[in-house]
């Protein structure tokens, strides 16, 4: 599936609900989160609906490493440079609450408001 037309995630890849983006490419979108736990606080999704890290497969690695590798480029950019956390929510028990993946990069002065 390249679109799930319920998927929050995937409204905001199609631009049908806003975002404040911090990069785009063919294959990803990185906007940052609504919600921030962090001063710097950054969502980085495949274009593509993948539901969870279950459903992706060795076929999907270099997508991950593209989605990994962006992580302390752009929070260099955005002038984080004391450190960052990265976070993949799975499944219920890793309390993923959007059925989209997506990589949480938080960074910023501390204290955080979670994590
Ligand atoms: P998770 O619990 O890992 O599924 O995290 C989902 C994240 O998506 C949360 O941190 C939310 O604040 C964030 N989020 C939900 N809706 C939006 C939105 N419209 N724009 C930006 N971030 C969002
Ligand atoms: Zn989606």
């Amino acid at each position: 599936m390249s679109a799930d037309p319920n998927c929050i995630f995937c409204k905001i890849v199609a631009g049908r609900i806003p975002s404040r983006k911090a990069h785009e490419d063919d294959d990803l979108l990185v906007f940052h989160d609504i919600a921030p736990w962090a001063p710097v606080h950054l969502l980085i999704i495949p274009k593509r609906h993948i539901t969870t890290m279950y459903d992706t497969n060795e076929a999907d690695a270099p997508m991950l490493g593209r989605m990994t590798a962006l992580a302390p480029a752009l929070m260099r950019e955005l002038g984080v440079t004391n450190g960052f956390r990265i976070v993949v929510n799975t499944g219920p028990d890793g309390m993923q609450e959007v059925q989209h993946v997506h990589m949480h990069v938080m960074g910023g002065p501390r204290p955080w408001a979670k994590g």
